[in-house]
């Protein structure tokens, strides 16, 4: 019987067979360090979207200096207690 070692990067879950190219995966991962420095909304309030008052777009800038605009895509829960 063979023992079978394997790496899965902590941040997107793919599976490498050595340590180092884990590695090289985690860190080539950026993360937000700002959101909502520019914030859209669909105009209006009849239609189904535009009742939940959400923004459409959000920019949001990361750590490796890149500024990415976020388009909605759906609700993932509501009423989170703070
Ligand atoms: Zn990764």
């Amino acid at each position: 019987m063979k023992t079978v070692e394997r790496y899965i990067c902590e941040l997107c879950s793919c599976e490498y067979k050595t340590r180092e190219d884990a590695e090289k995966c985690e860190k080539h991962h950026t993360r937000p360090i700002r959101v909502g420095l520019d914030i859209h909304y669909k105009p209006g309030i009849n239609s189904e979207f535009h009742n939940t008052g959400i923004p459409y777009t959000v920019l949001v800038e990361m750590e490796n200096g890149t500024l990415c605009k976020y388009l909605f895509n759906e609700v993932v829960e509501r009423d989170i207690k703070r």
